[in-house]
């Protein structure tokens, strides 16, 4: 399947520096499929969707431009071609475009959504937005057990999507954090979300920043288990299977390099 990568939201966090919000657009055989959406047309107009303190930090550009809506128009594509949604987890950052697609039917993990929607603690109260799922989502929630996929113990194949499209269970930033793999022909493209936010965290070296790496655990629902997961990714990162591209959500270096590579 052919995948475009785009950056649906610049953020500067304070001492990170620039991050991108990198989305999945797949020409799937039965219509456009997105991983995640980023910021949307309504965060744009209305900042304070995605709260008025955390934009403060994490300084979102609110680019009408950069929205997945935006960019799949200019791809000559519409609306209505996005069929599915995958959602990693459901911060702000990462689902605020869902409703720009309306009917789309949104995957997510049971315990995500339980977390998000039904049942939130009080920080998931404070860390979710309940405005950016306002407008009613086709929710499609997915329990993940027992299938195994590349050494991870949990994951599910999306058969209503169609073949190439496998979410893999991996809490820790949240709950219900999940990873996206998916088949792009030439390769997979495993979408960690923000189960890492550097390339260091796989190949050792560059170090991570301080201040990102801060920044990655002052946010996490479950700091072992982001350590745990660290130790995971690593691991299949240093298999070095040939046809396995892993990315995060807001790398700027492994977004330009899944551009640079993907197939055109
Ligand atoms: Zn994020």
């Amino acid at each position: 399947m052919k995948v475009h990568h785009l950056n649906c939201g610049t953020i500067r966090p304070t001492g990170v520096g620039t991050m991108v919000c990198h989305v999945l657009l797949v020409e799937s055989a039965d219509g456009l499929v997105l991983v995640d959406t980023g910021f949307g047309t309504h965060d744009c107009e209305d900042p304070n969707r995605f709260g008025r303190i955390r934009s403060r930090f994490i300084r979102p550009n609110f680019d009408r431009g950069e929205t997945a809506l935006n960019q799949i128009r200019q791809l000559g594509f519409r609306r209505s071609d996005v069929r599915h949604v995958v959602v990693t987890h459901f911060d702000a950052d990462h689902i605020g475009g869902l409703a720009d697609f309306p009917d789309a039917l949104v995957h997510v993990t049971t315990t995500e959504a339980f977390g998000a929607m039904r049942s939130p603690s009080i920080q998931e109260r404070i860390r979710f937005r309940p405005p950016q799922w306002a407008h009613g989502p086709r929710i499609v929630e997915h329990d993940i057990d027992g299938e195994a996929w590349r050494g991870f113990a949990a994951a599910k194949e999306l058969t209503q999507i169609g073949p190439g499209f496998v979410l893999v269970s991996l809490p820790g930033h949240t709950r219900g954090h999940a990873c996206v793999a998916v088949d792009a022909g030439h390769r997979w493209l495993l979408h960690a979300g923000d189960s890492f936010y550097h390339p260091g965290t796989l190949a050792g070296a560059p170090p991570v920043p301080k201040w990102t790496a801060r920044l990655e655990m002052l946010v996490a629902s479950d700091k072992q288990k982001v350590k745990q997961n660290h130790v995971r990714l690593a691991e299949l990162y240093r298999r070095q299977d040939p046809d396995l591209m892993i990315l995060c959500s807001h790398d700027v270096t492994l977004y330009e390099q899944a551009r640079a590579t993907a197939q055109t």
